[in-house]
């Protein structure tokens, strides 16, 4: 799944071990839809592959960021019902705000 943006090898390995959980609201990935793990470019660039950009968040809040910019979408009530905040935000993610 990770191959159809093109994310190279090592980067997907590297995410895969390192996102045990969503990147933005801190739940176990689960089989039921909504917390399936997927692919995300934590700032809206396919072109941007790196263990920087790319991340795994559950499928509930992919859907619900869209092609929103992650600062946009936090402040979102999308992402407030979901319980997201800076409490629930993984590293990677808090790096890519700052930035
Ligand atoms: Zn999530």
């Amino acid at each position: 799944m990770a191959n159809q943006w093109g994310i190279p090898k090592d980067v997907e390995e590297a995410v895969l071990k390192r996102d045990q959980r969503c990147v933005y609201c801190n739940c176990e990935f689960g089989v039921e839809r909504a917390k399936k793990r997927s692919w995300e470019h934590i700032i809206n660039d396919v072109t941007i592959s790196t263990i920087e950009n790319i991340a795994l968040c559950c499928i509930g809040c992919n859907a619900s960021k869209g092609a929103k910019l992650l600062s946009q979408w936090l402040e979102s009530e999308g992402a407030k019902r979901r319980g997201v905040s800076q409490e629930t935000l993984a590293p990677v993610v808090l790096a890519a705000l700052t930035t």
